[in-house]
């Protein structure tokens, strides 16, 4: 059985070679660090899974996300927009085309009380500086280890807390070549036309990239701010293995349910095939407990939902993303699966194997809340096409408020761009 194709925009069964079409017709992009080959996406994944990107691109502003797209669509490459990989399971044959990362358009800007984010900030270090400038409302997006694009397209929530219930409007991108080449390629959404949902947006079904997004916060200490972020930080630290590489819950919250609770009275609590195993500290999670592929990760993701399906009837869906060719052919699914049959090491001590793989990682042994920060082991610093500076100007609030919506706001008089960072420099809690 194999698994393609599973985000739409997605076309990775071409397996054309890109690489010499790029290096001859982009070689300023080369150049100057945007476009490396070859990179593998397991350094940019927090399940720490994932062959290499064909074309790996790192944009610092938009006329360069604007040339990628328009180049790919002209060239009929696949591609995909990835922001920080903590909602993914990549295929360890890797992706043919482009993978377009976000993680180098940052930046943040205030207006009284509202924020605009670019879509490569990481939500902790828009937390952290919505809590430095004594803003309330995002403390619950401190932990979750995305990125603002990723979380208004995933509509991400935690703790009673939904990206929904703070945005103002965002600014994004159609990729068709109509729009993108056309004389204002931006689309402006209001908060309503965004059209949230449980871990939905407009933008998965309208194939909307995001680019930047403007939060309507409110005033408040910033030690009370920073006191509830802690707090939920060490609920998280508690409840959750954030102590080894994973994508978060796996499966969407099925009505009436609790995910972690229907996985474990089903007796599949440290479920393990190769080094994927399901969290002994929370079920609802499947973790890489070493050298984990797509394959084993997906052989337990289809052993729960069927063994929750024959036992409780409900059907578990996943809220993890899967890309490129991802392959259950060397199990047989078809029949019951037994732990013991399909555990690589039968009778091994369950918790020594996590301890191991903490171990192995580089990781920290649990229980060891770190208040407001949440640690993706991604290599993304060490990548030396990354630059720090965008050239373009900050997502300024009256750009984003253009055309109608300014009038409804009194308090968003047009400001000179003030307490404009680039929250790398201004923070260390980078992912
Ligand atoms: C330990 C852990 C805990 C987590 N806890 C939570 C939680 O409490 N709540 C929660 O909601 N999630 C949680 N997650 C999941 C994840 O962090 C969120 O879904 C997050 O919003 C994904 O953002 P990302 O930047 O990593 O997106 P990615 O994983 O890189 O991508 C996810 C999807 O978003 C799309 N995307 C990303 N950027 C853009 C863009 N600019 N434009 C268009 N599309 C884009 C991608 O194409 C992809 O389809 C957790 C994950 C981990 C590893």
């Amino acid at each position: 059985m194999r698994e393609r194709n599973i985000d739409s925009r997605l076309n990775w069964t071409n397996n054309m070679n890109y690489t010499n079409l790029i290096k001859t017709s982009l070689p300023h992009l080369i150049d100057n660090g945007t476009i490396s080959f070859s990179v593998p996406l397991s350094r940019h994944s927090s399940f720490k899974i994932g062959g290499p990107a064909e074309i790996y691109c790192t944009p610092t502003n938009q006329a360069q996300l604007i040339e990628l797209l328009v180049f790919c669509l002209r060239k009929n490459i696949p591609y995909f927009i990835l922001g920080r990989g903590s909602n993914l399971l990549i295929s360890d044959k890797g992706l043919p085309g482009m993978v377009i990362n976000t993680n180098a358009y940052t930046k943040i800007t205030k207006d009284d009380n509202y924020l605009s984010a670019f879509c490569g900030v990481s939500l902790n270090d828009l937390c952290d500086f919505a809590c430095e400038h004594g803003l309330a409302g995002l403390e619950f997006a401190s932990g979750i280890p995305g990125s603002v694009g990723g979380a208004v397209y995933m509509n991400a929530g935690a703790y009673e807390g939904e990206i929904k219930d703070v945005l103002y409007c965002s600014k994004c991108l159609s990729p068709t070549l109509e729009s993108l080449t056309s004389k204002n390629p931006i689309i402006h959404l209001k908060a309503a036309e965004h059209e949230f949902a449980y871990r939905y947006s407009a933008l998965q079904s309208k194939n909307l990239i995001h680019l930047s997004s403007v939060f309507k916060l409110f005033p408040d200490s910033p030690e009370s701010i920073r006191k509830r972020m802690d707090a939920l930080n060490k609920q998280r630290w508690d409840k959750q293995p954030m102590d080894l590489p994973s994508a978060g819950s796996v499966f969407k919250r099925p009505e009436g349910h609790f995910t972690g609770k229907l996985v474990n009275d089903c007796g599949l609590r440290g479920f393990r095939i190769g080094d994927a195993a399901v969290s002994d500290k929370h079920c609802g999670f499947i973790v890489n407990l070493g050298k984990a592929t797509a394959d084993e990760v997906l052989l337990v993701i289809r052993h729960v939902q069927r063994t929750v399906s024959e036992r409780f009837g409900v059907k578990l869906q996943t809220e993890i993303r899967m890309l490129g060719d991802i392959s259950v052919d060397n199990f047989d699914v078809s029949h019951p699966v037994s732990v013991e049959s399909l555990q690589h090491s039968p009778g091994s001590n369950l918790s020594t194997n996590f301890k191991a793989a903490r171990t192995t990682h580089g990781i920290p042994q649990p229980q060891t809340p770190r208040p407001s920060t949440f640690v993706v082991h991604s290599a993304e610093k060490q990548e030396t096409h990354l630059k720090p500076n965008m050239a373009e100007s900050t997502p300024n609030l009256q750009t984003h408020l253009k055309p109608n919506m300014a009038e409804s706001t009194p308090s968003l008089h047009p400001q000179p761009k003030r307490n404009s960072v680039s929250p790398k420099k201004q923070s260390n809690h980078e992912t």
